[in-house]
């Protein structure tokens, strides 16, 4: 989401005439799009205004804007860190803040901002921003409001511009992100997420269809079975637990137990056997005991995953959570998220050893260390040798080894 509001201030950005650099000393203006669920993050913002402040000793002209989720008690200290503190929703007005001409009209939602899309292959498009659900950890609903929908004649327009091979901007885009805080509860008018789905794709086109985040509650059997049904959607999903104590779920607010999500599971693989699977966990939330933790392993064990987000619990001020004594020392954190992530080395390992012999198709996404890597439709990242740059290219490979993080394999004609 990050990724995909910067792409949407590089649009504005332009239009006012600006032009991109990849070096802030050289830089009239600078525009930092943060986030706030750790406070971890937000500490590195204010590291980072420190060096602007360098910056201008040598350059005083230079224009420093911060926007993203920026909670309201931290606002205090950034408008002094920062020229300008924006709302991310208000980011069309950044030309005018700064006394520049530029083409956006002020009425326009940010969302309906045309971006600039960093990929030439691989495109994001967020189909809803903020959230509703006030997980008592969060400030996703404090820093970004409650939930709003985009139509969905925009979106499928956006992705038939994207998808185009002959449209100049990105020459058929290979992959579209659909993004949302909790893209299961997505609604236009009749237009839920399942039939979201089906409109994208019904696009013509060879591209892949992923999604990102999903909230457990929400994900019923229509989401199944329109993931099974569409053949542009990936067999790959982010489903977050947090935790697998229904205790520690019910202080989260998370609004199910650890039995449906697993029934949710369930019904997945029967309907798409080869689905990829991955979560996210917050370990030591307040008064999370040994024994409830135990029961994260014990879920970990069960259901394999391939991927897991594993965070340690940042308190945060204004939220439920944060009234709460955080507990857990920060070496017991640390310590628990080894042992989910010493599981999950081997679950993956053990998961990614049934795609050795298997042809694959890959999008070339990169080079990591000399090596090309591309993504199958898993999700997964498959490193491979190749004579020349096929980067946002779909290519067939044999998978030949399996390695806990990735696959290794080899291009064939
Ligand atoms: N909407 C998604 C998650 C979005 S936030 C969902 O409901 O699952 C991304 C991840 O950040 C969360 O899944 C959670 O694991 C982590 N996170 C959020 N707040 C946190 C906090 N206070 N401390 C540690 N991790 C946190
Ligand atoms: Fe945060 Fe996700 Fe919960 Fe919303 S659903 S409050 S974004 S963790």
């Amino acid at each position: 989401m990050n990724i995909s509001d910067s792409e949407r201030v590089s649009a504005v950005l332009e239009s006012a005439k600006y032009k991109k650099t990849s070096n802030a000393s050289q830089a009239d203006l600078i525009v930092v799009v943060m986030c706030s669920i750790r406070q971890s993050a937000v500490d590195r913002i204010r590291g980072l205004a420190q060096k602007f402040e360098e910056i201008k000793k040598k350059k005083p002209a230079l224009k420093t804007v911060l926007t993203g989720c920026v909670l309201k008690k931290d606002r205090k200290f950034f408008v002094e860190d920062f020229d300008y503190v924006v709302d991310i929703r208000d980011i069309k007005k950044i030309p005018a803040i700064l006394k520049k001409k530029n083409s956006f009209k002020n009425d326009k939602n940010y969302l309906d901002i045309t971006p600039k899309y960093s990929s030439k292959f691989s495109a994001s498009v967020p189909i809803m921003t903020g959230c509703n659900n006030f997980c008592a950890y969060c400030v996703v609903p404090y820093a970004r409001g409650r939930e709003i929908s985009r139509p969905a004649q925009d979106i499928v327009q956006e992705i038939k511009r994207l998808t185009n091979p002959t449209s100049s901007r990105l020459r058929g885009a290979r992959e579209i992100w659909l993004l949302g805080q909790n893209v299961n509860s997505y609604k236009d008018k009749k237009t839920t997420f399942p039939k979201l789905l089906k409109m994208i794709n019904d696009v013509p086109g060879n591209f892949w269809i992923r999604f990102t985040s999903s909230h457990p509650k929400d994900f019923n059997d229509k989401v199944i079975d329109a993931m099974a049904g569409c053949k542009k959607v990936t067999p790959y999903l982010n489903l977050p637990i947090q935790s697998g104590d229904d205790k520690i779920l019910k202080s989260m607010n998370r609004r199910y137990t650890v039995a449906e999500y697993k029934n949710k599971i369930k019904k997945l693989r029967k309907k798409i056997p080869s689905i990829c699977l991955s979560t996210d966990i917050i370990v030591g939330f307040p008064g999370e005991t040994e024994k409830q933790f135990e029961n994260t392993v014990k879920l970990f064990h069960d259901i394999e995953y391939d991927m897991a987000y594993i965070n340690k619990y940042s308190p945060r001020a204004g939220t439920a959570a944060g009234k709460l004594k955080d507990d857990i020392s920060i070496i017991e954190k640390k310590r628990r998220e080894k042992v989910l992530n010493d599981i999950l080395r081997q679950t993956a390992l053990e998961n990614n050893k049934k795609y050795i012999g298997k042809i694959n198709t890959i999008l070339i996404d990169g080079k990591d260390k000399g090596a090309w890597i591309g993504k199958n439709k898993h999700y997964k990242t498959v490193r491979l040798k190749l004579d020349q740059n096929l980067l946002g290219k779909f290519i067939k490979v044999k998978i030949t080894k399996a390695l806990p993080w990735s696959l290794v394999g080899k291009i064939i004609n």
